[in-house]
């Protein structure tokens, strides 16, 4: 089998990590999450390891010039956050497809890089509006990393049709039904 890659990106507060989670949940025995490293402090609940490889920025830019990343950026200003290589290969060895959730430069990086292999989601908010209530009532960020996700999020809304897919996320259910949808067709395609 040759391993593929489901990629699900949006601005932040998008919804992409609900949807994501809920597709793991259903297909646990298909996808498996690509767990990014990154530079941020794990938020309640996050754990290493699962959710992230929490690393120091020095570890991190010490394996950039390693060239174990696939693809890396510097999301917001400081933070580091990249898809390694390894995690991709540990993946596919267990003969399942890798699934990501990633920010939009990451999400068309990859999909430049294994183009057909790659499905490239781009998770839709109904509204900014919507997209900044919805980061307040996660209640993750302070007001001012509010407002730079928000000011990153406008930019990357412009981005949305530069994927193979744009997926509505207004009423979360049917999103998660419609993704599940685009899921199972692109991993049926030989
Ligand atoms: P992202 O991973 O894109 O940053 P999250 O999945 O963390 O976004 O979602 C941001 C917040 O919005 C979460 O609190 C989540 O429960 C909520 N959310 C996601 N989709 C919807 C939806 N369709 N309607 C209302 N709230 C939603
Ligand atoms: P958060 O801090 O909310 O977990 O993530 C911030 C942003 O970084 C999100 O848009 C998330 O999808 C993105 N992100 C997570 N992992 C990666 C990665 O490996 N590469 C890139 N480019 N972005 C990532």
């Amino acid at each position: 089998m040759e391993g593929k890659l489901v990629i699900f990106s949006a601005p932040s507060g998008a919804g992409k990590t609900t949807i994501v989670k809920h597709l793991l949940a259903e297909h646990p025995d298909k996808i498996s999450f690509s767990i990014s490293a990154s530079t941020r402090q794990p938020r309640t609940g996050e754990i290493d390891g699962k959710d992230y490889y929490f690393i120091s920025k020095e570890e991190f830019l010490h394996r950039v010039a390693k060239k174990e990343f696939i693809e890396f950026e510097e999301v917001y200003s400081g933070t580091f956050y990249g898809t390694l290589r390894a995690e991709v290969d540990r993946i596919w060895a267990t003969g399942k497809h890798v699934i990501f959730d990633i920010d939009v430069e990451g999400g068309l990086h990859l999909k430049r890089k294994f183009e057909d292999r790659a499905l490239a989601v781009f998770v839709q908010p109904p509204s900014l509006d919507v997209l900044t209530q919805r980061l307040r009532g996660r209640g993750t960020d302070s007001e001012e990393k509010l407002r730079e996700r928000v000011v990153k999020a406008e930019k990357e809304l412009g981005y949305a049709e530069r994927f193979d897919v744009i997926l509505h996320n207004d009423d979360l259910e049917k999103a998660c039904t419609e993704a599940e949808r685009l899921l199972l067709d692109f991993l049926s395609k030989t």
